[in-house]
């Protein structure tokens, strides 16, 4: 069985206001996007890793992750989209047409382990779509211009997280008929969810934060020690 990973690192990161892309901020000394790279060279069930970079970041990943990184799998490089269901399927088209699954995670999510890695890949062989995600434990509202409409029922409400990971053919479907009927989605499983095919739903973590805002690097930089005093 092959498994491939695509992990989309195209985006501008606006509400991070830093200057760079979400990705390349510093997190321990390195950028976001090595330490989620690192995560997928080490973890045996991956054979290939697609990287998608924005072509301005290109020579910035060079110079800070490729060049000083110890990664042995194989790397490909693909340019991004404008949208990141269009860095996706850029990536889709690059990964080796023997895989058989797919695992797409966001190059600013950086707490991933391989033991979630593992468990989407495990959880996609039997029903050809798993996503990661975390019960919402919080109240939801509906508002309008700070208004509160109305409460939302939270029962069987999950936050979805990456790793994702579908069969390749049911992917390359989902995001075929997306590129042709011009569907959008906000993550993965959103177009493999309008074939009509079961996407199951595991327990991620709550450390697999996205790094988003500015506050997130300061929790970023506490779960890297926690990780490591873990040693994970
Ligand atoms: O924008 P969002 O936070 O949802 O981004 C999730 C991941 O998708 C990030 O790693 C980001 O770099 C990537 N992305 C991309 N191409 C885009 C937009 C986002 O690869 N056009």
């Amino acid at each position: 069985m092959r498994v491939a990973a695509i992990i989309p690192a195209a985006g501008l990161g606006t509400r991070m206001n830093a200057g760079l892309p979400k990705q390349f901020l510093s997190l321990g000394g390195k950028p976001v996007l090595y330490h989620t790279l690192a995560v997928f060279n080490l973890c045996p069930v991956i054979d290939e890793i697609v990287v998608v970079l924005s072509k301005a970041d290109r020579k910035l990943a060079e110079e800070e992750i490729i060049l000083s990184s110890p990664f042995k799998k194989i790397l490909t490089f693909v340019n991004g989209g404008k949208e990141r269901i269009e860095s996706v399927f850029n990536g889709l088209k690059a990964v080796d047409p023997a895989a058989d699954f797919v695992v797409i995670h966001d190059g600013c999510r950086p707490f991933v382990t391989c033991q979630i890695i593992e468990n989407s890949v495990e959880a996609a062989k039997e029903t050809g779509g798993a996503i990661a995600g975390i019960p919402l434990g919080d109240t939801l509202k509906k508002t309008e211009q700070g208004f509160i409409q109305n409460t939302i029922d939270r029962k069987g409400v999950w936050q979805a997280q990456t790793p994702q990971t579908f069969r390749f053919s049911l992917l390359r479907e989902a995001y075929e008929k997306a590129s042709s009927r011009q569907i959008s989605a906000t993550d993965d499983a959103g177009l493999v969810e309008q074939l009509g095919h079961p996407v199951k739903i595991f327990p991620g973590s709550v450390f697999n934060i996205k790094i988003t805002v500015p506050d997130d690097l300061i929790l970023g930089e506490m779960i890297l020690q926690y990780q490591k005093r873990r040693g994970q």
